[in-house]
C-alpha cells in the first residue's frame, strides 16, 4: 500500500502530471459583431456562460433600432432608468462634455438617416441631416461594448478565475495577468489592408479600443461614407484619420475616446491627450502615417511618437 501512495505521489510530481489550468471559449453574435471570450481558471466555464449572459441583457436594454429595449423607451419618453442606467447616462454626457462634443450620444436619427443601424444605405440631403441633428435620442453604440468590457470585469471579479480576454467585435477587453509574466499582446489592424498593423502590450486590466472608418460603411458615387459622424454636420468626419486605437483601464472611456478621438484628427487629438493622464492613443492617417503617444507600447510598425512636450 506504502509504495502504491509513494507511486501516486511521483506520478503527481511529475510535470506532465499537473493538473491543467481550466480554460473555456465562447463565441456569440451580440451588439451587431461576433464576440470572442476566452477564460482561464477554475471556474472558467460557469463565467464565460454568465459574460455570454450578461453581454446580450447589455444588448437588449441598449439597442436604440429596438423601440421595446430600455434606450426605445428612452428616446420615447415611455421608461425611466434605474439608478444603475442613470450613472451610464450621466458618464455618458460626461464624456461628450471632455470631448468638446466630438463624441455625442445623441445621434441616432443622423445615423438612420444614412441607414447605419439597419444597413439600408443612402445619402441623405442637407435638409434632412439638419433636422436630424436637432434630435436629442440616445445612441450608446460608440460606447456600450467599452461599457460592457467593464461589466464584464466586475462579473470576473466574483469567479474563480485567473485571466481572461475578451474580444467583444474589436474591443479587446484583458483582465489578469498570464502565468508567464508577459504582457498581453493585441493586434491593431490595418485599416487599408487584410493584416496587422501592429502590436499592442498591455498587462492587467486594460481595455484595447480602435474606431475607424473600415468597420461599417458604404460607397457611392466613388465616395466612401462611414459610420462615425461629425456631430457638428452629421456628415462622415472628415479629419484625416482612418483609424483610432485607444489604451484605457476603463472601457467606457476608451470606446467614448476612440470615437470622439477620430472626429477630433490627429491635433486636436493630440492636445486632449497631452491635458489628460488616464489614456494612450495610436493614431492612423489616410495617408498611412501612424502617429502614437509615447505610452502606447506599439511594435511592428514604423511610426512617429507624440510626447508630452509637444
Ligand atoms: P464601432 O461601434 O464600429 O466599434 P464606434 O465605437 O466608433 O465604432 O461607434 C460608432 C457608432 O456610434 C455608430 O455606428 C453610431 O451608432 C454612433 N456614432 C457615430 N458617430 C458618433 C459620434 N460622433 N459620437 C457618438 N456616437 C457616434
Ligand atoms: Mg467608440
Amino acid at each position: 500500500m506504502k509504495r502504491f501512495v509513494c507511486l501516486l505521489l511521483a506520478l503527481a510530481l511529475l510535470p506532465g502530471c499537473q493538473r491543467r489550468e481550466d480554460t473555456a471559449r465562447q463565441s456569440l453574435f451580440c451588439m451587431d459583431t461576433v464576440m470572442d471570450l476566452q477564460v482561464w481558471g477554475a471556474d472558467a466555464q460557469a463565467a464565460a456562460g454568465d459574460l455570454a449572459a450578461l453581454l446580450n441583457d447589455l444588448q437588449d436594454q441598449w439597442n436604440a433600432c429596438d423601440e421595446e429595449s430600455l434606450i426605445g423607451a428612452l428616446n420615447q419618453g415611455t421608461a425611466q432608468p434605474d439608478p444603475q442606467q442613470q450613472r451610464l447616462l450621466g458618464r455618458v454626457e460626461e464624456l461628450s462634455r471632455r470631448t468638446g462634443g466630438a463624441f455625442d450620444p445623441h445621434l441616432h436619427s443622423v445615423s438612420a438617416c444614412w441607414g447605419f443601424p439597419t444597413g439600408d444605405y443612402r445619402v441623405p440631403t442637407r435638409e434632412e441631416l439638419a433636422e436630424a441633428l436637432k434630435e436629442d435620442d440616445w445612441d450608446l453604440g460608440a460606447a456600450l461594448k467599452g461599457y460592457a468590457g467593464d461589466r464584464c470585469v466586475e462579473l470576473l471579479k466574483g469567479y474563480d478565475v485567473d485571466r481572461a480576454i475578451l474580444d467583444l467585435g474589436g474591443n479587446i477587453q484583458t483582465w489578469g495577468e498570464k502565468p508567464d509574466g508577459t504582457p498581453w499582446q493585441i493586434g491593431i489592424r490595418d485599416p487599408r489592408g487584410e493584416g496587422l498593423l501592429g502590436t499592442v502590450s498591455v498587462r492587467g486590466t486594460m481595455a484595447v479600443v480602435t474606431s475607424g472608418d473600415y468597420q461599417r460603411y458604404f460607397e457611392a458615387d466613388g465616395k466612401r461614407y462611414h459610420h462615425i459622424l461629425d456631430p457638428k454636420t452629421g456628415y462622415p468626419a472628415d479629419s484625416g484619420l482612418s483609424a483610432v486605437t485607444v489604451i484605457c483601464a476603463d472601457g467606457l472611456t476608451a470606446d467614448a475616446l476612440s470615437t470622439a478621438l477620430f472626429v477630433l484628427g490627429l491635433e486636436a487629438g493630440t492636445r486632449l491627450w497631452q491635458e489628460s493622464g488616464d489614456f494612450e492613443a495610436v493614431f492612423v492617417l489616410t495617408t498611412g502615417e501612424v502617429f502614437a503617444t509615447e505610452g502606447a507600447a506599439l511594435s511592428g510598425c514604423d511610426y512617429e511618437v507624440i510626447c508630452r512636450e509637444d
